[in-house]
């Protein structure tokens, strides 16, 4: 799950279980926010809780070892930029998909425009709820490992490359400017105006690109018959997404087992009155 956009809910599996990655500090710093603002906890009280967790949680945890850690941990919450982000939806425009699907490009070159709208939208919530000002820049810029998880949440061929084919087309078409360094204007979002009808949600931000696909029907993308989820399936034979699927099958199993004992406790019984 991508907890990046649905912090409070990650912030609380940290809270009743412990660590849930490597990342001590980011998950120290979610504490100490969620000991602020849900748990209502001063200072002194979020300092001593945050020590009481280190302890239960840290194998042969000493203090001397984590004080840098710990102090900018509890620094986070004393300001008040730093808050607990939760994005349960992104909303989608009619309009924003008629001008995407208006140009006779690829749909992969399509999925990577709509997945660059949806994550400025991203960004622009998080900018203006953490700073109070109006995020208005069609500007993205990153690494290697910003341009990759782009990649990934586009759900574009694995063979296909992002920078040299998609983003280098996009900028022929003039829909996209390259800057330097990994910086692009992404010029086409002034053509993408939300207005009118909004045709779906997007909830799943590690599958932005499956999102297009299904509204655009394409062959293998279905939506998993039980939570919604969009998924991509092999055959018409799947219905379910993976972890539905998991459950079903748990089910399954249990039911099975269920009937299995009523068959014999009614076995014995009828046995028990055939020897009274
Ligand atoms: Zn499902």
């Amino acid at each position: 799950m991508n907890y990046k956009y649905n912090e409070l809910e990650y912030v609380e599996s940290v809270y009743n279980k412990g660590f849930q990655s490597k990342y001590i500090f980011t998950e120290l710093r979610l504490l100490v926010l969620y000991f602020r603002d849900v748990l209502d906890m001063k200072p002194k009280e979020r300092e001593y809780n945050l020590h009481e967790f280190c302890k239960k949680y840290i194998p042969y945890f000493k203090r001397e070892n984590y004080y840098k850690t710990i102090n900018k941990a509890l620094k986070t919450g004393l300001s008040k930029q730093q808050k607990l982000i939760t994005i349960s939806k992104i909303d989608i425009y009619k309009s924003e998909l008629d001008y995407i699907n208006s140009l006779g490009i690829n749909q992969e070159y399509k999925k990577v425009m709509f997945t660059f709208l949806v994550q400025l939208k991203l960004n622009k919530i998080i900018y203006e709820y953490k700073y109070n000002k109006i995020y208005d820049t069609l500007y993205f810029y990153g690494g290697k490992i910003k341009y990759n998880n782009i990649k990934n949440i586009s759900n574009i061929p694995k063979i296909m490359s992002l920078n040299d084919e998609v983003i280098n087309k996009l900028s022929d078409l003039k829909l996209v400017t390259i800057l330097h360094r990994g910086k692009i204007i992404l010029d086409y979002i002034e053509n993408c105006i939300p207005e009118g009808e909004i045709i779906f949600e997007v909830t799943d931000y590690n599958n932005i690109g499956l999102y297009l696909d299904y509204y655009n029907g394409i062959k293998g993308i279905i939506k998993c018959s039980n939570c919604d989820k969009i998924i991509r399936v092999k055959n018409n034979k799947h219905k379910y997404c993976e972890v539905c699927a998991k459950e079903m099958k748990l089910s399954q199993t249990k039911n099975i087992a269920k009937e299995g004992m009523r068959n014999l406790r009614e076995e014995r019984r009828v046995k028990k009155i055939e020897t009274c």
